[in-house]
């Protein structure tokens, strides 16, 4: 009897329109597999700054936005670190400079709005992807293949689905991964400011008693501002008047940048954490927020995810020199295999470094000012923290 079915539509769904979706959809399509985006339209406007290391920088490049985006962007050349938590036992300052491991910088500051901007204007322009304005309903999956209704009333039907569909994935619900999540009693506050003093393209991390103040470079003289509060802290400051938020900020920053006149509205963005137990289903892969998500700190959470679609893409690569189709169980193995470990490792060190802020444990305080002291002090541990800071140095290679 003939297969009365309707056929595949696509070889791969990408479901989620935030950075993660739309960096996996274009890399997919270049591959020169058939791609079909689900997505909102963007909405609210995203006042964040991603700081991006080399190697992400360098799959913008390879998937062509990076040219678009490049003239907007401050290079991060030296990362201080200052223990701000006035406890009685405290770490020494500590400078990584990009000169030390032969760097230019170690990565770029990016406006999320100038980066999503960019994104969605090479999605609507890219060969081998179509996308679909809305938001993916629902979703059957099955051996050969899977299905996707969205909410503009078009269907999906692939061989594979990348959910990137954020930390309450709709996919990942649906395939049954369970997740294992978490919270901290913290905020992020955020917005950009213009000071007096050049930044000279350093990122001040300041470690003060409710979590990293940070002051990342902008073009210009202007940085962006993400300052780890408690809940209620959070609330107090976006309720300032502008005179004394600009004097309360330029005081957390012992005025290393002199003054401050806002640049920006202000936003919040309450802290989290999410492991999924799986990053794979049965013709599912996941990757971003959608199976990890962790605090601000250090600014590893899009860089971690843009590895996950390095990875993915590339193993996707490799079999297809196999003819294998892109869910095929073996690809799918192969990326689970290649990206738990630096999931589980970048969740766990930036967990215990913002407990280390919080608590006034003694024995934690005093481990965290030896680990800041070595890396000020003993060379090859510092070069290893910076690189490491930047990617996985050791052991990850892509299972064949
Ligand atoms: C204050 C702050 C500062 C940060 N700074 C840095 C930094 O400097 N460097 C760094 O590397 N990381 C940083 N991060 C982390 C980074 O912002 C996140 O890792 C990144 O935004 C995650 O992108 P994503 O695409 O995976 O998820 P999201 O941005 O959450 O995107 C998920 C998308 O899926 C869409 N969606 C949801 N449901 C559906 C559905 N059913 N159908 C279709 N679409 C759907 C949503 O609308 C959304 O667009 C920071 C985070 C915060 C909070």
């Amino acid at each position: 009897m003939p297969d009365s079915s309707p056929p595949v539509t696509h070889d791969v769904v990408v479901v989620g329109g935030g950075p993660s979706g739309r960096i996996a959809a274009l890399r997919l399509a270049q591959l020169g597999l058939s791609t079909v985006l689900i997505a909102p339209e963007l909405r609210r406007v995203d006042g964040r700054t991603t700081a991006l290391w080399q190697k992400s920088i360098s799959l913008l490049d390879d998937i062509g936005v990076w040219a678009d985006l490049a003239g907007n962007t401050a290079p991060l050349k030296k990362m201080c670190m200052i223990d701000d938590t006035k406890r009685l036992i405290r770490a020494p300052e500590v400078v990584f400079d990009a000169s030390e491991l032969e760097l230019n910088e170690f990565g770029f500051n990016i406006l999320n709005s100038d980066l999503n901007k960019a994104l969605e204007k090479k999605c609507n322009s890219q060969g081998n992807l179509d996308c679909i304005i809305g938001s993916a309903e629902t979703v059957k999956y099955s051996e050969t293949l899977v299905d996707v209704h969205a909410s503009s009333g078009n269907q999906a039907r692939a061989r594979l689905a990348v959910a990137a569909d954020g930390r309450n994935s709709m996919l990942r619900q649906a395939a049954g991964i369970e997740v294992k999540t978490w919270s901290y009693p913290q905020e992020a506050v955020v917005l950009n400011v213009e000071h007096r003093l050049p930044h000279q393209s350093t990122s001040t991390e300041f470690h003060t008693r409710t979590g990293p103040f940070t002051l990342v470079p902008l073009p210009g003289r202007q940085s962006s501002v993400v300052c780890v509060e408690t809940a209620q802290g959070a609330r107090d400051l976006i309720s300032m008047a502008s005179t004394d938020l600009e004097l309360e900020l330029e005081k957390r920053a012992h005025s290393v940048l002199g003054s401050f006149k806002l640049a920006s509205e202000i936003q919040s963005f309450p802290l989290s954490g999410l492991n999924a137990h799986k990053l794979t289903g049965q013709r599912l892969a996941l990757v971003g927020e959608t199976a990890h998500v962790f605090p601000p700190i250090g600014a590893q959470g899009l860089n971690l995810s843009l590895r996950d679609i390095h990875d993915l893409t590339s193993v996707i690569q490799r079999g297809l020199l196999r003819h294998s189709d892109p869910g095929d169980p073996a690809i799918l193995m192969s990326y689970e295999q290649s990206r738990m470990r630096d999931i589980r490792l970048r969740t766990n060190a930036v967990d215990a470094l913002n407990k280390s802020l919080l608590t006034s444990f003694l024995p934690v305080q005093v481990a965290r000012s030896i680990g800041m002291y070595m890396a000020d002090r003993v060379g090859p541990f510092r070069r290893f923290l910076m690189r490491e800071g930047m990617a996985p140095s050791v052991g990850f290679r892509i299972p064949g």
